[in-house]
C-alpha cells in the first residue's frame, strides 16, 4: 500500500464535484428552478412533455457529441436549445435565458461539504492547494476564495481525468514531480486510477463507505477530508 515518501509531498490537489461539493444535487435544483422558468414561457402541454431526467439525458447527449470542442458553458447552452426543440418551441433567446437563470443558481447556490472549509484551513499553511477537475466549479463563486494556488480544469487542457496529461500539467505547474504530488478524489477511475498512473500518490474520498469493487487502488481511502490532515501528518 503506501510506499510513498509522505515526507516529500508538497502539492495537495482536489478534484471539486462530490467532493468539495455535491454538484449533482446543485445541479438537479438549478435545472428545477430552470423548468419552473420554461413553463412560464410555453405552453402547459409542451412543458408537460419534460421533466428534470429528461433535461439531464439532453445534456449528456450533447456533451458526448461536443466533448473537446465546445466548453461546458457552451454545452448547457446548446443543451436548453436542444430541449426547447424537443418540444417544438422554437425560442433563442429563452434557451439563452434559460441558460443564463441556470448558470446563476449552478454557481451560487453550491453547498460545500461540512468538512470542506475546516479541511482546507489546516493544508493550506503546509502545502501548495491545486483544484484539479473535470467540471466547472469555480472555487471563488462557492466560497472558496483564496484557499487554492492553483485550479485545472479538463476543459482548458482538452483532456480529463484520468489521462495522464491533465496530473502532468499540474505537476508543472505546481512546480513539483508526481511523487510530491497527493492527489484527493470521489472517483476510483478518474482520480485515483488517474494519480496512480503518474506516480503520484491518490487518495479515494468514499464519503458514503462504498465497497471498491474496481482492480483500482488508492494509495488511501478515506471518509471525509479531516483524514487528510493525518496522512500528511499536520
Ligand atoms: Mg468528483
Amino acid at each position: 500500500m503506501a510506499t510513498h515518501d509522505l515526507g516529500s509531498i508538497k502539492v495537495i490537489s482536489f478534484d471539486g464535484d462530490m467532493t468539495l461539493w455535491d454538484f449533482e444535487k446543485v445541479m438537479r435544483h438549478s435545472l428545477s428552478l430552470t423548468l419552473q422558468e420554461l413553463r412560464r414561457h410555453v405552453p402547459d402541454q409542451a412543458a408537460a412533455q419534460l421533466n428534470i431526467d429528461k433535461m439531464i439525458d439532453v445534456r449528456n447527449t450533447v456533451a458526448a457529441e461536443l466533448r473537446g470542442t465546445a466548453n461546458l458553458e457552451q454545452i448547457r447552452l446548446i443543451a436548453f436549445q436542444r430541449t426547447l426543440e424537443l418540444i417544438h418551441w422554437h425560442d433563442p433567446v429563452l434557451a439563452a435565458d434559460l441558460n443564463q437563470l441556470y448558470l446563476k443558481h449552478r454557481f451560487e447556490d453550491i453547498e460545500l461539504y461540512p468538512d470542506v472549509i475546516p479541511g482546507l484551513d489546516v493544508l493550506k499553511d503546509f502545502f501548495s492547494i491545486g483544484l484539479l477537475s473535470n467540471g466547472n466549479g469555480y472555487p471563488e463563486k462557492c466560497g472558496l476564495s483564496g484557499y487554492f494556488d492553483f485550479v485545472i480544469f479538463s476543459q482548458d487542457i482538452g483532456v480529463e481525468k484520468p489521462h495522464a496529461e491533465i496530473f502532468l500539467s499540474t505537476c508543472r505547474q505546481a512546480g513539483c514531480q508526481p511523487w510530491q504530488l497527493i492527489h484527493i478524489g470521489d472517483s476510483l477511475e478518474s482520480d485515483v486510477a488517474g494519480a496512480n498512473g503518474v506516480g503520484a500518490i491518490s487518495v479515494w474520498l468514499n464519503r458514503k463507505g462504498e465497497q471498491n469493487r474496481s482492480e483500482i487502488v488508492p494509495t488511501f481511502e478515506i471518509h471525509s477530508l479531516l483524514e487528510v490532515t493525518k496522512i500528511v501528518g499536520r
